[in-house]
């Protein structure tokens, strides 16, 4: 072998070899970025002088309320979850695009589980008088959206359930005791956002918002110092409603004792 040419060789094996090690160094790095992410579901610290506060919204994705909303959660710097819906996913893509970037999101935005076929498109009776066709409505939902989190909210029903309790209308208990046993958490709300007329919020900001205090005021909501609420999507397309939600939050975020989180961090999913 011509020296030039072996000594060429050398020099190529040498150079991939380092290269290699770069490589190796940047994949060790991007791990580490990897597990500095937070991961949905693990536990915070309450702070007693606060009140936790969960936008929870409904029916995602259905654009352009849900492109909406989460740029009116961004622009106030409020956290929010969405309890999304398998058929209105996988529709289209842009619609998978939306529901991709609220899952990686968190913990900006939390993406949940309000089944996969709404109920059977609304046919709530026939829905949970079939427990185990329900049970797997969820579980499928929960696969093809890529949902982290074992929390759900069933659709129509305000029930509450977990390993420490189950409430709500005895109509939908069976098929949440099932999900309870099987691991997941149901969250109910403790107020509406209401809809009328092809819908529009039936409340405005400042009547939600002192409707809110008053709950608060009176510790009548599920848990102590922690509001649920619950409201769509679809109900903020239009402008003024639109600047009902930013007034509605601007109202909230005044108050120093009020903190916005993610459902994970409720109390009934965190004392699994
Ligand atoms: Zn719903």
């Amino acid at each position: 072998m011509n020296i030039r040419f072996f000594i060429a060789c050398i020099v190529l094996i040498i150079l991939a070899a380092c290269n290699n090690n770069n490589n190796k160094s940047a994949a060790a790095d991007s791990s580490k970025t990897a597990l500095a992410q937070p991961v949905p579901g693990t536990p915070i610290k309450y702070d007693s002088s606060k009140r936790y506060i969960f936008l929870t919204w409904d029916d995602s994705p259905q654009p352009p309320g849900t492109n909406i909303c989460k740029r009116i959660f961004h622009e106030a710097g409020v956290k929010a979850t969405f309890f999304s819906v398998g058929m209105h996913y996988n529709i289209e893509p842009r619609r998978k695009r939306l529901l991709d970037s609220i899952r990686n999101s968190y913990p900006e935005f939390l993406l949940a589980n309000h089944s996969f076929s709404h109920a059977f498109k609304d046919n709530y009776n026939f829905f949970y008088t079939h427990v185990d066709s329900a049970v797997n409505d969820f579980v499928r939902a929960e696969k093809e959206m890529g949902i982290q989190v074992k929390i759900i909210r069933l659709p129509g029903r305000n029930t509450w359930a977990g390993k420490t309790e189950t409430k709500g209308p005895k109509t939908s208990e069976n098929v949440a005791k099932k999900l309870a046993a099987m691991g997941y958490n149901i969250i109910g709300w403790d107020v509406e956002w209401e809809m009328v007329k092809g819908n529009s919020p039936k409340q405005g900001a400042s009547e939600l918002a002192n409707k809110i205090n008053d709950k608060f005021e009176s510790g009548y909501t599920n848990e102590q110092n922690t509001m649920v609420i619950l409201a769509h999507d679809r109900m903020f397309q239009k402008q003024p409603y639109m600047d009902s939600l930013k007034a509605f939050i601007a109202i909230l975020k005044k108050d120093p004792r009020n903190v916005f989180e993610t459902i994970d961090h409720y109390p009934l999913v965190q004392n699994k």
